[in-house]
């Protein structure tokens, strides 16, 4: 059947237009007014009073994340059908290579979860621990394989890279038009951190911001994108939490280098405070970098209403607090990192960004639909409602009223960092490539996903 979504209001690059839009098969065919179509073969939704946005692309997500002692509830059978409820259509999880490990192998292992089990589309960004001449070979059939974009760790000891080699991996990334993100926080000064605030028997839940300051984020930002500049390739900084880094940033781009930088709704709506709270619960919050002060949420909002921030990606990377997080709470190096997040971020920035009149509603679909298909290789095909795109599509309620919670939010964890947290908006209907795949009252279709080659990145500014 085709689909017919009449008067609602199309969120479109340009502005919102209350237009029509026909599906046909998977594509969006035409948008516009009085459209003719065959009623016999049609199915006519009615979004009068609603947004429609492009499916939003989440460009951070780590699903059943094996970090050595815990692995993340929130597998790609789970985690897909909480994207899909909230609006996200898209996800870019991270393949990861070993060390030991060809990026082949990687890619496989990542494969070998999430193919068959997924409910939205997805891709992988390549994770590299291991540089060498043989792995420099295979970017080219990683190209041919539809990773385009990479990520190497500046922290995290088994698999953090030497500059040297994040120079070598992003030359080589350049030429296939690739991009390379970095998590940016320097690992040897976590470790020297570590060290003294264990030596002062400063160790239990509540210490972990101490570890990762500002200026360990900052000093790494700097390096990172010192290395792009000296490479001449572009350089992407995920989940960027504080002032002092993204001043940085900003300088770099000022200069003329092309940067990009993601933020993650808890670095808007969260501040450290957290970690006062009592343990266990303070637990829910240790993540890296960590939650920081209320004037970086503020920058990074600012940041975010000019422009200057280009995605928000959630860094979803759930576990149990009762027998994960909870375990080791008198040592935070042993407590697994990382938060619930995939089905709430586009509620969350709607409800603090949009009502609050922070940022427009084209703004919100720039930033989690249309810059992400931009960067990541997948425009026009994903993160824009036009004529020949992916009909992936989010009918949205801005009147809709709810809360978030652990016990009933889809996540598959006790947990969320937003307990309680009041909601407007909310998805009514989700579309997968023309197909119904979720409304208001839960799943429609499940494991309808399917795995996204993706080309070369594109520029976001001339
Ligand atoms: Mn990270
Ligand atoms: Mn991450």
């Amino acid at each position: 059947m085709d689909k017919l979504i009449k008067n609602g209001t199309l969120v479109l690059p340009q502005g919102q237009k209350k237009a029509d839009m026909l599906i046909r098969g998977e594509k969006i065919e035409i948008i516009g007014f009085d459209l003719e179509y065959d009623p016999a073969r049609t199915e006519v939704m009615d979004a009068e009073g609603c947004l429609v946005f492009p499916g939003f692309i989440d460009t951070h997500t780590h699903f059943q994340l094996d970090n050595g002692r815990f692995v993340s509830p929130d597998d790609f059978a789970g985690g897909s059908k909480a994207a899909i409820l909230g609006g996200t259509t898209t996800i870019l999880d991270f393949a990861t290579q070993n060390r030991g490990e060809t990026l082949a192998q990687g890619l496989a292992n990542w494969h070998a979860m999430a193919d068959g089990q997924t409910s939205c589309d997805y891709g992988f960004h390549m994770a590299v621990s291991d540089w060498n001449p043989d792995v420099s070979r295979e970017i080219k059939d990683m190209a041919d394989a539809g990773v385009t974009s990479y990520k190497v760790y500046m922290a995290y000891e088994a698999l953090r890279l030497r500059d040297q080699d994040i120079f070598a991996l992003m030359s080589r990334i350049n030429e296939f038009g690739g991009i390379l993100g970095a998590h940016c926080e320097n690992g040897d000064l976590i470790n020297s951190l570590v060290e003294r605030l264990r030596s002062q028997n400063r160790i239990r839940a509540a210490y972990h911001p101490f570890a990762r300051p500002a200026e360990v984020e900052a000093e790494a930002v700097n390096r990172f994108l010192t290395i792009a500049k000296l490479a001449g390739a572009p350089a992407y900084v995920v989940h960027l939490s504080t002032a002092k880094g993204l001043a940085i940033l900003e300088r770099a781009r000022t200069n003329g280098q092309e940067v990009y930088a993601e933020t993650c709704p808890q670095y808007l709506l969260l501040d450290e405070s957290r970690y006062k709270i009592p343990e266990p619960r303070n637990a829910v919050y240790i993540l890296s970098p960590p939650l920081r002060t209320r004037e970086d949420q503020e920058a990074l909002w600012r940041a975010v209403e000019n422009g200057v921030i280009d995605t928000i990606g959630t860094d979803h990377c759930s576990f149990d607090l009762e027998g994960q997080k909870d375990v080791n709470l008198h040592d935070f190096t042993q407590i697994p990192n990382g938060i619930p997040g995939v089905e709430h971020r586009a509620a969350l920035i709607f409800t603090d960004g949009v009502t609050e009149g922070r940022i427009s509603a084209e703004t919100m679909a720039a930033l989690l639909a249309e810059n992400p298909a931009k960067i990541f290789g997948l425009y026009p095909r994903k993160g824009v409602l036009a004529e020949g795109s992916d009909a992936d599509v989010v009918i949205w309620n801005p009147d809709r009223l709810s809360a978030i919670y652990a016990a009933t939010q889809a996540h598959g964890v006790d947990n969320t960092p937003y307990e309680g947290f009041s909601i407007i908006g909310g998805i009514r209907q989700v579309y997968l490539r023309g197909e119904l795949v979720a409304d208001e009252n839960g799943m429609v279709k499940v494991g309808a996903g399917r795995y996204l080659k993706r080309g070369p990145s594109q520029k976001l500014r001339a």
